[in-house]
């Protein structure tokens, strides 16, 4: 697959994208954007790739004809990407698998990441265990409390869980000492990027390990179809499950691209992390892209009931789809998520994550007024086993008010 068609040298998606970090950084980012070149025209390198992918991870998922859901919503096709059948249940593991491979090729042997929710976090440590490395994971303290048991499970697959307590103490501050970490360590430490984002090259790394996502997608409904689907869409919180899906049909005209972001509570009440729809260009975390921020260009705080989905930046990739118009973004707030989240569970006997539920919800919006001819792929990201205990709390909870 060729890159240089999506992005130019210097890593930028039409204006966004780039790197904003310091020299020394800079050195080690100029490093793996050249071994990950040479790696991926390694012919050994696929072949590794290709069996992890089909042998560990599950692949190809199905990409499943949601019969019912599409009856009740009037007849369109509606098509489910089935990421959440994956080893790990999201489509995560794509991306950290392909980088503990790259890790591996550069000889090294110590990964470190940073996590928010833990569910990057618990991906990295799988493929960290799975290839033997040493493993270390970042966490804002308050988040490890938050998701104690994604500590464990972390902890268990192998890996050191250091809960950072600079700052607010959530996915910011651990980024940040990651990086730290990274400076001190980069001759024999591996940084594990967990969606389409940050400096050049993470997030072409990243659409790289993805992509399987939309390459699989095109083929199976070629395959089921016979045509090419009308629209893709995808929840938007990096964007790396998005730029998965979307990478497989960006040449092709007349499929209609659309990225979902989270509305929480509603935009109007400032509690949403719907970064495209109402963000402005900026940097953010090394890279520029639309961000949520104030008018001192700080990084407002986001909300959405999807924790995989509150994120004040976007991969740059999506800026760029955006503004050059070839994608649209719409936005989902907590509540049509949940009734989604509740719908799919009842109707197709799946219970999808809280981030995919984002995805799900606007199909269900767009659906009715579609003719029953069109053909609709919506990518479930992940499964929601992970999402089961905050969904019953919050429906018991207003129950009793
Ligand atoms: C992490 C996560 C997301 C959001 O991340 P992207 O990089 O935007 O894909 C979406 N769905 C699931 C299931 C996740 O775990």
């Amino acid at each position: 697959m060729s890159l240089k068609n999506v992005m130019n040298e210097k890593g930028y998606f039409g204006d966004f994208g780039g790197s904003f970090v310091p020299p020394q950084l800079q050195k080690v980012l100029d490093t793996l954007e050249e071994k990950f070149y040479e790696c991926i025209q390694e012919p050994e390198f696929i072949k590794e790739l290709d069996y992890q992918f089909q042998q560990y991870v599950g692949r190809p998922n199905p990409l499943f004809h949601a019969q019912k859901l599409s009856k009740k919503l009037g007849g369109c096709k509606i098509f489910l990407k089935r990421e959440d059948l994956n080893h790990t249940g999201s489509h995560k593991i794509n991306n950290t698998i392909g980088q503990v491979l790259l890790a591996k090729q550069m000889g090294l042997k110590r990964i470190i990441a940073e996590t928010g929710a833990g569910q990057h976090g618990v991906a990295t440590a799988t493929a960290a265990a799975l290839f033997d490395m040493e493993c270390i994971i970042y966490m804002g303290e308050e988040d490890t409390r938050r998701q104690s048991l994604n500590v464990y499970r972390m902890q268990l697959l192998g890996a050191k869980v250091n809960a950072v307590t600079s700052g607010t103490r959530t996915l910011k501050d651990a980024v940040d000492e990651a990086l730290n970490d990274l400076v001190e360590n980069y001759d024999h430490t591996y940084y594990m990027l967990g969606s389409a984002v940050g400096p050049h090259p993470y997030p072409m790394i990243v659409r790289y390990f993805q992509s399987i996502i939309g390459r699989e997608a095109r083929e199976q409904v070629i395959k089921q179809e016979g045509r090419l689907p009308d629209y893709v869409m995808a929840c938007v919180g990096g964007g790396s499950n998005a730029i998965g899906l979307f990478s497989g049909f960006i040449d092709d005209a007349e499929v209609k691209i659309i990225g979902v972001e989270p509305a929480g509570h509603g935009i109007a009440t400032g509690k949403h992390a719907a970064t495209l729809s109402i963000g402005k260009p900026g940097v953010i975390h090394g890279f520029k892209c639309h961000v949520l921020c104030d008018e001192e260009g700080k990084p407002l705080p986001t909300h959405s009931v999807a924790a995989g989905l509150d994120y004040p930046g976007v991969g740059p990739e999506h800026s760029h789809l955006k503004e050059s118009g070839r994608a649209q973004y719409v936005s989902v707030t907590d509540e049509e998520a949940l009734n989604a989240f509740q719908e799919l569970s009842r109707t197709e006997g799946i219970i999808p994550a809280l981030e995919s539920a984002h995805a799900i919800a606007h199909a269900m919006k767009l659906a009715p007024t579609l003719d029953k001819d069109k053909i609709l792929i919506v990518n479930l990201s992940g499964r929601g086993d992970k999402d089961v205990a905050q969904v019953f709390e919050i429906l018991q909870s207003r129950q009793k008010n």
